[in-house]
């Protein structure tokens, strides 16, 4: 068949849940039987947002092939349950980068270059690359930001040349909106949505469906008026009112009939009557009242908690599969080491340290981190968290508050994490760290090789520096177990604390690969020892090993 597209564009403001949106889309395909991907495409200029602050976008979601990108895409693989690869998020700057160096080295001699067609092209190029190396037979493309935007003026020229390339029938296009309530006279309101749609079509795009967000149910007459006004099918003016489970939208968007009427607008039959059962339980099991334990996330960006999205998914998705609640407590490190929050960090059952780059904030995660072995509180460390509870570890051990990483103190005598000798040429800061998928061994008995029950797993990464093998005698003589390396045996992958409950670090990044449907091992063995610290019992659990490599898409 041909390859289908759905491009999802917003508007009125940013933040409805276009990403949700999609991702959930992409699930009502997937349960029909359809190959599905998803791209983002995003209209700044950075190459990809590896190299900004978490404050401006949020996490950096990275991808197996090691792709920096977008925390959207982390909605698509965990909603989706897929794996997706780095075409898959497309910004400005990759794109100008592309056609600027082409230009430099002479393919266009004697052209002028111009946002249409060689920007458009390049963008058309990399929409149709989606297909091309994931097999997906159904591509789901996300434009971020707002219709109006000046920035993806391009992209949505693109699209429109695609669906008059491709015709109607392949090409669908949804419209995300907002209806903002007056208080005053108690109304949604569906001009904005109007004013949105008619920008939309004045580039050259009539929307097929449009998702309409509210805070308040959207009664028959709004839809209606929406239809009309919009000429949009009234089955495809589709009411999503907020909902605090995230994970019910794919669900509300069955309901509404969202799936039969997108396969039926694409002209296909669904390969399979779709099945909600285990989905349906997993909403069920979030809406009933669990027992809760409480985690303190100690981190620098916690006042943005998307800067941790995937670290709070992980932890949900485990406490869920134990049958407990999982209360995070938002933990400033930077406030930490001017002695803020302890009794909050004395109270918790549990703490992750996670990743993180700079020197804000270090001497609190130590200091979160020492408490948590002094005091046999269960501690997840992720990336920095692990290197740090090594620096908070080598302290003791080499007596001397002068043990840290060079990241923070270069000239340390005891640089127990140190830059990767692959790291020390590299100049550039963007997309040059250790990415992606690599191997980790396991140690039989130990908590990390318990967790997994395989002997070898492959985990996403994102780091420059590293445990220094210099010190790894002396930290093995006093009671740290190195309980995952590479193949190897170069790097340190996990680290442990013998005779700590559960006191263990990671090099990589473990909450990449979480699922609702299957919560990460060590995710699930950290909540786990959690609840034993506050006694409260938990369904037994279940391995639940990360999906296997083989690319699925
Ligand atoms: N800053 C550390 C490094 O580069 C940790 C990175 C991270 O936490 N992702 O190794």
């Amino acid at each position: 068949m041909a390859t289908k597209y759905l491009f999802f564009t917003g508007g009125v403001v940013s933040s409805v849940g276009k990403g949700v949106t999609a991702a959930a889309v992409g699930r009502l395909l997937k349960n029909r039987g359809f190959h599905v991907a998803v791209q983002k495409l995003d209209p700044y200029i950075n190459v990809d947002p590896g190299t900004m602050s978490p404050y401006q976008h949020g996490e950096v979601y990275v991808l197996d092939d090691g792709a920096e990108t977008d925390l959207d895409l982390g909605h698509y693989e965990r909603f989706i349950d897929i794996r997706l690869n780095k075409v898959c998020n497309v910004t400005t700057g990759q794109v100008y980068a592309e056609v600027i160096g082409k230009e430099r080295r002479g393919d266009y001699l004697g052209g002028t270059i111009q946002v249409i067609p060689h920007i458009t092209n390049e963008i058309k190029r990399r929409i149709a690359a989606v297909a091309k190396t994931t097999g997906a037979e159904i591509v789901l493309v996300e434009v971020g930001g707002t219709v109006g935007d000046i920035e993806s003026l391009p992209f949505l020229e693109a699209i429109r040349q695609i669906r008059t390339d491709l015709g109607r029938e392949n090409t669908l296009s949804i419209h995300v909106t907002w209806l903002p309530y007056i208080g005053a006279t108690a109304e949604l309101k569906t001009k904005p949505t109007q004013h949105s749609v008619r920008e939309l079509r004045s580039i050259g795009i009539s929307p097929d469906m449009i998702v309409a967000r509210s805070d308040y149910p959207i009664d028959d007459s709004l839809r209606d008026k929406i239809a009309q006004f919009c000429d949009v099918d009234k089955r495809a003016v589709i009411p999503m009112v907020t909902t605090p489970v995230l994970y019910e939208v794919p669900l509300l968007l069955e309901q509404a009939g969202v799936g039969d009427y997108l396969v039926q607008r694409l002209g296909l039959e669904a390969r399979q009557k779709p099945d909600w059962s285990e989905w349906k339980q997993m909403v069920e099991e979030v809406r009933k009242d669990k027992p809760a334990v409480k985690v303190g996330l100690v981190g620098k960006y916690v006042e943005l908690h998307d800067a941790y999205m995937s670290v709070r998914e992980a932890l949900k998705h485990a406490a869920l599969h134990l049958g407990v609640e999982v209360d995070i407590h938002w933990i400033h490190s930077a406030e930490v080491e001017k002695g803020k929050h302890w009794d909050t960090i004395k109270s918790m059952d549990g703490i992750v340290v996670p990743g993180g780059f700079g020197s804000r904030g270090i001497e609190g995660k130590i200091q979160a981190a020492h408490y948590a072995r002094t005091h046999q509180v269960p501690y997840l460390g992720l990336c920095l968290g692990m290197q740090l509870m090594v620096v908070e570890f080598g302290r003791e051990a080499l007596q001397s508050d002068e043990v840290n990483s060079t990241e923070f103190d270069r000239s340390t005598p005891y640089p127990v994490i140190d830059l990767m000798p692959e790291q020390h040429e590299i100049t550039d800061m963007g997309g040059t760290m250790r990415l992606g998928l690599y191997p980790c061994k396991l140690i039989p008995d130990t908590i990390a090789g318990r967790a997994y029950a395989q002997p070898m797993v492959e985990e996403r990464h994102r780091h420059r520096f590293e445990l220094n093998n210099t010190y790894r005698g002396l930290l093995e003589e006093r009671g740290m177990v190195f309980s995952g390396v590479s193949p190897d045996n170069r790097l340190v992958e996990i680290a442990e604390i013998a005779g700590h409950p559960f006191m263990l670090g990671t090099q990589f990044h473990p909450e990449f690969l979480s699922r609702p449907n299957r919560p990460h091992p060590l995710f699930t063995a950290f909540i786990q020892a959690v609840c034993q610290r506050a006694g409260i019992p938990t369904r037994a659990s279940v391995t639940t090993a990360p999906q296997s490599v083989e690319v699925e898409n």
